[in-house]
């Protein structure tokens, strides 16, 4: 089954947000966007893509249903896509022009505002974990390299040898892009989600380009271009061609957008992703939430993985557009 879609009606849940009915909470994640076709994707992939965003879908739900934070979803979340060879972060990442891994991870506290960020990681399990570490334990946003992960080890994060993201699929297209004397996007993980307490918060995870040189740094870790979360406007994770989603702030610009503009979530993912971005020559998408449970999923590439569920008992699951 090439669209799988997949909707279900479970039970209602709704709270009163500013008079209207609202979902009690809302999680949206995504696997990447790119090349998401069948042309690039095999059958069998695309159904164990499908089954590992079924399995973090029901995990996110279940946090969020007991009353867990959006926090706590993200990071649950994000841990089992890193822990997957399926996507382009933690175990899946993807390899650097001089054939290591160099991760980098963001999250988001809608709440208090409050960021932590690692980039330029290789020996730490899951980045998503590193970098709620930097948020909660350090007094920075953005910690890099080696004093990253010695600062995240001594506040407990799981450290493994590089080896450990080895993965021969990432091995080869290195080597293919290599002859090709070209970097490739794909695959970096996300999360957005509202909670019950109705706070918002946002995840990014990422191995970066194949191929990349000299330290290069995606919009991944960088808050306010790779991920963003406010209480006052939405949460966003995005994913694509980094050097965009920097120059243009793509997900603080929704926020922007919504926060100053008054323009309703679809509508600022929309401009952003198939305006703005699209008219500069940068490919890439986004996923959104809002404080009302609105959700915005807007990319202008071939695909993009993503998934959502709501409060309100609607599931929906897409690999192919
Ligand atoms: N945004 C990531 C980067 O540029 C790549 C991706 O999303 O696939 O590092």
């Amino acid at each position: 089954m090439r669209d799988s879609l997949i909707t279900l009606f479970l039970f209602c849940s709704f709270q009163i947000v500013g008079g209207q009915e609202a979902p009690a909470y809302a999680i949206v994640i995504h696997g990447g966007a790119g090349n998401i076709s069948p042309e690039y994707i095999t059958t069998d992939e695309a159904a164990a893509i499908s089954a590992k965003l079924s399995q973090v879908l029901e995990k996110g739900i279940s946090i969020l249903d007991s009353g867990g934070t959006s926090l706590d979803a993200i990071e649950a979340v994000i841990r089992i896509m890193e822990d997957s060879p399926l996507f382009n972060a933690g175990k899946g990442a993807v390899f650097t022009h001089e054939g290591k891994n160099e991760l980098g991870a963001s999250i988001m506290d809608g709440k208090t505002l409050n960021a932590g960020a690692v980039a330029g990681i290789g020996d730490i399990k899951n980045p998503i974990s590193a970098a709620r570490i930097v948020m909660e334990e350090s007094p920075h946003v953005l910690l890099y390299g080696a004093g990253a992960s010695r600062f995240v080890a001594s506040h407990g994060a799981e450290v493994v040898d590089s080896n450990y993201f080895f993965t021969e699929k990432r091995w080869k297209q290195l080597q293919r892009q290599l002859k090709k004397k070209e970097v490739e996007k794909y695959g970096t993980v996300g999360c957005v989600a509202l909670d019950k307490h109705g706070n918002l918060a946002a995840g990014t995870s990422t191995g970066g380009m194949t191929n990349k040189r000299f330290g290069r740094i995606g919009d991944s870790p960088i808050t306010g271009a790779g991920n963003y979360a406010n209480n006052n406007s939405c949460a966003v994770s995005a994913t694509g061609h980094g050097e965009f989603l920097i120059r243009y702030t793509v997900a603080h610009d929704i926020s922007a957008m919504m926060q100053y503009g008054d323009l309703p979530i679809q509508e600022a993912a929309r401009s952003v992703i198939h305006e703005k971005l699209k008219d500069a020559g940068g490919t890439g998408g986004v996923i959104c939430v809002d404080k009302q449970g609105n959700i915005a999923m807007e990319f202008n590439t071939t695909g993009m993985l993503r998934a959502y569920a709501t409060a309100n008992g609607e599931k929906v699951l897409k690999v192919f557009e």
